[in-house]
């Protein structure tokens, strides 16, 4: 089973793939320079892929192909494209975990020094198991965040692609 690790862990493993980053992480998740956990689909202008820091297990993540960082630079194409990709992993993350509902939002920041935050554009696909998990509290690294052995990776990756929607 995933375990959880505590956040001061979880800040330290992000900033070392922040630096063999060398400039914006989410930039090298798509062009593979920095894996994700898995990726789950790519498309033309967005990616599906499993954070490395998931806040619970089935947590995806979308995001857009180009260094996007402000919705005024976003074509209409890209947004729509990422918010499809959303919908159909939040499809997915549906029919595999059974979660209680599942958050789908765009955080991020400009501040460029908040290692836990990026402003790539990208969308978070979360489930929530808890009828009562608030948004402030899911969309938090306080209680730390998951880390897995690679089959889980490979089963999680393997039921989300069977539960994809065609
Ligand atoms: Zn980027």
């Amino acid at each position: 089973m995933p375990r959880r690790i505590p956040r001061d862990e979880a800040v330290r493993r992000i900033a070392l793939l922040h630096r063999e980053s060398q400039g914006c992480l989410l930039c090298a998740v798509i062009d593979g320079r920095v894996p994700a956990a898995r990726r789950l689909v790519t498309t033309t202008h967005a990616d599906a892929v499993l954070t490395r820091f998931p806040r619970e297990w089935g947590h995806v993540l979308v995001v857009a192909r180009r260094h996007v960082t402000s919705f005024a630079d976003t074509t209409s194409d890209e947004w729509s494209a990422v918010s499809e990709l959303a919908r159909q992993a939040a499809i997915a993350v549906e029919r595999v975990l059974r979660p209680a509902r599942c958050y789908v939002a765009s955080l991020g920041t400009t501040n460029d020094d908040v290692v836990t935050s990026y402003p790539h554009l990208h969308l978070h696909v979360l489930p929530v198991l808890r009828a009562d998990d608030r948004p402030s509290a899911m969309f938090s690294w306080e209680p730390g965040v998951l880390e897995a052995e690679e089959p889980e990776w490979d089963g999680l990756a393997r039921a989300l692609a069977d539960g994809w929607p065609t």
